[in-house]
């Protein structure tokens, strides 16, 4: 039987630092793929349609979430985002593990439909640091920053639903813990190939 691949959750308030922290992991670790959103967000400079996310319109999210394209869907910061079904299905297929970049709200219903999926949560160091990291980036309006920084304190309440927490205060630290969780889970006795060693180790002759 072939394997099927983990999904890793990752969620964090805004400005945590969790996109170059995702990206770092998925430099570091083979066999594993970022699962790529549906968003009525419009893109951001340098982001790229198909890349980062793909970006629709409102009506067309819509649609998908009722002909069911979606496993998981919130609304985020007056935008709506959500996980197709078929993209995830075809990685997971293929035994890629997948990251799921996706908030708090998606994170829960993603752990009620797949129990076994493992959820980690991105800390900022602060929230003095998340502040000065949401205001360095820009390309949000000062009354946007605010109103992120108020969310990011509710969002980070629910850290405690969440399997692992990582605090991003140094990026390094932070890239080698994430990568040794995704070690950790593959190496579990839950996910191994029984099948394998039962060839291996108990259908020959001692
Ligand atoms: P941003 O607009 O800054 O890229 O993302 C805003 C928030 O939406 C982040 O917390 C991000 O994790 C979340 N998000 C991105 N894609 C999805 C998704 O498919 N589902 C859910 N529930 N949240 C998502």
């Amino acid at each position: 039987m072939a394997k099927r691949g983990i999904l890793f959750i990752v969620s964090a308030p805004s400005g945590a630092g969790k996109t170059t922290l995702c990206n770092s992991v998925l430099h570091k670790c083979k066999g594993l793929k970022l699962s790529v959103s549906h968003t009525t967000r419009k893109p951001r400079q340098g982001e790229i349609d198909g890349l980062h996310y793909f970006f629709v319109k409102e009506n067309v999210f819509t649609e998908m979430i009722s002909r069911g394209e979606f496993i998981e869907w919130a609304r985020v910061h007056n935008n709506l985002y959500g996980t197709s079904k078929n993209l995830l299905e075809e990685m997971v297929k293929q035994g890629f593990d997948v990251i799921l970049d996706i908030d708090v709200q998606g994170g829960k219903q993603m752990k009620e439909i797949f129990p076994e999926s493992v959820l980690i949560f991105i800390l900022p160091p602060s929230i003095d640091i998340l502040r000065e990291r949401l205001m360095n980036r820009m390309s949000d309006a000062e009354n946007e920053i605010i109103r992120r920084l108020s969310k990011a304190r509710d969002e980070i309440r629910d850290y405690i639903h969440y399997d692992y927490v990582i605090l991003n205060d140094n990026i390094k630290d932070a890239v080698d813990l994430f990568t040794s969780i995704i070690i950790a889970e593959r190496s579990g006795v839950a996910r191994a190939n029984h099948e394998w060693i039962a060839k291996k180790f108990f259908e020959v002759k001692i």
